[in-house]
């Protein structure tokens, strides 16, 4: 039903079926939308006409009034409604059919002038605004009616609207006519059927308004659904002292307590609460309680001033609280309600499942269970996946956070709060106990001091920068891409907005918001709460599939872990060489001459690289671990900067020029499809015996201690079969090796990434020789799409807004053509070897509609940052039970 009538209009019909009071109305389904948007406004007008007369006969005939009529004028709202609730984005008009004629009738029948004239006057700015487009572009602008409206305030001498007389009231109306005709060059229109096809075609056209199509866009809700139009009789909360308007959730939104809230304003209308107009007062006695604390309200103040509904209408309060229970039982999730008073009866005007916090999702769903009002399966569907990621970062303290400071706004690239003293440079980042690395933009060298920092703030680069890609996978709060801060690493300054900081100034980060703050905003530490945990159990009873994490380091293996990871997908080696001693060696390695020179540096690597894994494999506690062997080009590890290339000589005793020769001669014209992945270990196979016998040393170490171990050994950037059977020979000589030497042996595997096209199509014969497939889908969609990673960020924004693409594909697995060749691979693969392991680990392995394909494809596990685990569990365990 929400298809063609949109939620709005199928809910009203569904509250009138259930016996819940719900003035009388009918809808214009979305179809008639798609329509208008073909063949324009006066066809539809056409096509429809003869249904909505025929619709409005039986409403004027269950209200006994007369649309139009001279004597009994009926009045109606016109409001839009698409299939998803859109709140706040499209347009709605009240009190339609008011003219000159129906006030004065509508004054003389209610015996309450001020209520006609004011429902006439707040008719003509509505239809002003929304349907004759007086409403201002921006913000900043002007809005010709609430000027004139400030006007007779201020000529009065008062400050609320509900000061108003009828006289006001009254010239409100005139100027307000005066002003659309300045405006639009026409009068006012006043036959009621005129204006209600101008409010109906509005409000089609408010589909296509830019916040809906950008709602529509951030929320991945396709053009072609349209908008429903609700056209209902009005009920009246403005009649005066017994009449109201409010909101409400049958659940607490923030918090999910099973708690009735809302907000409520006496003698007023439609959006009058949410726009504050007037200050709201609570519906329940708690809430208006608790309400006057934290507004340091007396209580005096709060009873005889902003009593609570419950107080001030108890007949009609304890209808509504009736009502609330009733929606929530039939619609069985926690709702947000509107609703109006009039005349002491009560009236809903819409229902919907509320939009809530995280942890207001998590605690409903447990509650429902616990309440019987839903199943296990229920609860797990409910769930938004991505959502939870609020419950896995640090947040800003409520109170301190309203007191700050906005200093930039940038790209919210890795969710989080963080507060910090300020660092320019990354091996600096030790200096302060917090701190907050603060760049132009980072490289790899500053991975180190990225991980001591408490959070990231770059000028420059997008949501796949290095700082981004790198902050997510450590979990760390980052900011990318503040192009007002003007930051100067020699001097140490931070400028923005007119204020210059300096280093160990104080900063803080969100991260989940891309804003900068000024000083230090007090942190608080996530808290995996019971609810919490019991969902995740929920999705691990009914997931199919594994969930491992990309980790390096002892730290992620150990919140991964806590996460409720079942392995390591991917362990970068790479990452293991960008600090301190370590990098050294690696650009010995690198400066080697020939074969002798890079096996010196490399015997000095392995002992390092021994202890990594041992640090690792024991952390993982004998849960499989997928091990890389080198993938990234060389030059990543040479330092580019002048500076740091005569500090690099320094260090390593030689010339600065022989530095800058060999970082030419690593220079490469299109890296990412150069000297990289396998193609090091097949051209410098020294490298792979070195990471080989590291892994299994280290394994056999741990075996001798009595701690198990499951390495997978996997090869990257594989194309042709014979790239990888040579690496695999490599591998298992040396492992042959080592287990002579130690007279023991342990189990180990050897496997391969699919993230060159070629390797997806020929995978039966990669079986042959892999024992495992890992999809690898960051290179594989860079590669299928020929968008090169690092430079996408210049057209993708733009590819998005113009619809070319629907979402970034290095985001979001891009089912229909990436999908295939992931398809095929596992086809393939298993078409050889019939039990072949497969798993993907790109960052699509976190990303809940990338995992519920991998569930589909037959995937054995998905693997993601430490900090999506939870939420590739639970996207695990909806892809099961859909
Ligand atoms: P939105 O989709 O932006 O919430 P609505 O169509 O719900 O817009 O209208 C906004 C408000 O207008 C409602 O919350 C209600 O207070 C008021 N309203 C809408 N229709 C009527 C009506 N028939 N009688 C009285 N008030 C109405
Ligand atoms: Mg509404
Ligand atoms: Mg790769």
């Amino acid at each position: 039903m929400k298809e063609l009538l949109g939620g709005k209009g199928a809910n009203l019909a569904e509250m009138n079926l259930i016996g819940v009071p719900v003035p009388p109305g009918f809808t214009i389904t979305t179809d008639c939308c798609t329509i208008y948007n073909q063949i324009g406004k006066d066809k539809v007008i056409e096509l429809i006409k003869s249904q909505v007369t025929e619709a409005m006969k039986n409403v004027e005939s269950t209200m006994k009034m007369g649309f139009g009529s001279k004597e009994n004028p009926l009045l109606v709202s016109v409001r839009s409604g698409a299939r998803v609730s859109m709140p706040g984005m499209m347009d709605t008009v009240l009190n339609l059919g008011m003219n000159d004629e129906a006030v004065e009738a509508i004054a003389a029948k209610s015996g309450n002038a001020r209520f006609a004239w004011d429902s006439y006057r707040r008719f003509v700015q509505m239809y002003g605004d929304v349907v004759l487009g007086m409403k201002p572009e921006s913000k900043e602008d002007i809005d010709p009616f609430e000027e004139i409206m400030e006007e007779v305030k201020e000529a009065k001498g008062v400050e609320s609207d509900t000061d108003l007389d009828v006289a006001d009231l009254k010239e409100l109306v005139i100027k307000f006519k005066a002003a659309v005709k300045k405006v639009t060059g026409h009068d006012f229109p006043v036959d009621p059927w005129e204006q209600l096809w101008g409010a109906v075609c509005a409000v089609f056209d408010s589909w296509q308004n830019p916040r809906a199509n950008y709602y529509r866009a951030m929320n991945q809700i396709p053009e072609e659904w349209g908008t429903a139009v609700n056209v209902q009789a009005m009920v009246f909360g403005n009649m005066g002292q017994n009449s109201a308007t409010g909101v409400a959730f049958t659940r607490d939104a923030a918090t999910g307590e099973n708690i009735f809230t809302g907000e409520y304003l006496i003698n007023a209308q439609g959006e009058d609460v949410v726009a504050g107009v007037r200050t709201p007062q609570q519906i329940t006695k708690e809430g208006s309680l608790r309400w006057a604390v934290l507004a340091g309200v007396s209580e005096e103040e709060r009873a005889t001033k902003f009593p609570s509904l419950e107080e001030a209408m108890p007949s009609a309060y304890n209808d509504l609280n009736a009502t609330q229970e009733k929606l929530e039982t039939y619609f069985k999730d926690m709702q947000d309600l509107e609703f109006t008073i009039q005349d002491g009866k009560l009236w809903m005007l819409q229902t919907r499942n509320g939009k809530r916090t995280a942890a207001a999702m998590v605690k409903i769903a447990m509650d429902m269970v616990k309440e019987g009002r839903i199943d296990e399966k229920t609860a797990i569907l409910r769930q938004e996946p991505n959502k939870l990621d609020e419950l896995l970062h640090p947040v800003f303290d409520k109170k301190a956070i309203k007191a700050a400071n906005v200093l930039a706004k940038g790209l919210p690239a890795s969710p989080g709060a963080a507060t910090g003293q300020i660092v320019f440079h990354a091996d600096e980042a030790a200096k302060f106990p917090i701190s907050i690395l603060v760049r132009i933009e980072t490289s790899p060298e500053d991975l180190e001091g990225m991980d001591i920092a408490k959070g990231i703030l770059t000028a420059k680069g997008g949501m796949t920068s290095h700082a981004a890609v790198v902050a997510r996978g450590m979990g760390k709060c980052c900011v990318s891409g503040a192009g007002d801060c003007k930051i100067d690493g020699k001097a140490r300054t931070l400028t923005v907005k007119g204020i210059t900081l300096k280093e160990g100034d104080w900063i803080s980060l969100n991260g989940s918001t891309g804003e900068v703050y000024e000083g230090k905003i007090a942190t608080i530490d996530p808290e995996l709460s019971g609810d919490f945990g019991a969902i995740m159990e929920l999705a691990d009873k009914y997931r199919t599939i594994d969930v491992r994490t990309n980790a390096e380091t002892e730290r992620d293996c150990l919140v991964a872990r806590k996460f409720g990871a079942q392995g390591i997908g991917l362990c970068r080696t790479e990452h293991m060489f960008f600090e301190g001693e370590r990098l050294m060696r690696m650009r010995e390695m690198i400066l080697a001459d020939d074969e002798a020179g890079r096996r010196v540096a490399l015997a000095k690597l392995l002992p390092i690289q021994r202890q990594d894994f041992t640090d690792v494999f024991t952390a993982m506690a004998g849960l499989p671990v997928t091990v890389r062997l080198l993938d990234p080009p060389l030059h990543e590890f040479v330092p580019h900067e002048e500076a740091n290339q005569k500090e690099m000589a320094k260090e390593m005793g030689i010339s600065i020029e022989k530095i800058k020769q060999k970082v030419e001669d690593l220079h490469e014209f299109n890296p990412m499809l150069g000297h990289r992945g396998c193609r090091l270990g097949n051209t410098y196979p020294e490298i792979t015996e070195m990471q080989a016998r590291a892994i299994i040393e280290a394994a056999m170490d741990l075996k001798a201690k009595g701690i198990k171990t499951l390495p997978e050994i996997m090869i990257p950037l594989v194309g042709t079969v014979k790239e990888l059977k040579l690496q695999e020979e490599i591998v298992r000589s040396v492992a042959d090796i080592v287990f002579a030497e130690r007279g023991d042996k342990i189990d180990y595997m050897v496997g391969t990434m699919i993230e060159i096209p070629r390797a997806a199509l020929i995978a039966d014969e990669i079986a042959e020789v892999a024992e495992f497939f890992s999809f690898g889908t960051n290179d594989l969609t860079q590669m299928t799409l020929g968008y090169s990673r690092d430079d996408a960020g210049k057209f993708l924004p733009i590819y998005l807004q113009k619809g070319i693409l629907k979402t970034d594909p290095f985001q979001v697995l891009d089912q229909r053509g990436v999908g295939q060749l992931v398809e095929m691979g596992i086809q393939k693969g298993r078409s050889t070897k019939p039990k072949l392991k497969v798993g993907i680990c790109g960052e699509h392995g976190g990303e809940p509609s990338s995992v519920e394909f991998c569930v589909r494809a037959g995937m054995n596990y998905v693997s993601c940052s430490p900090f999506r685990v939870p939420i590739a569990r639970l996207a695990a365990a909806q892809a099961a039970l859909r």
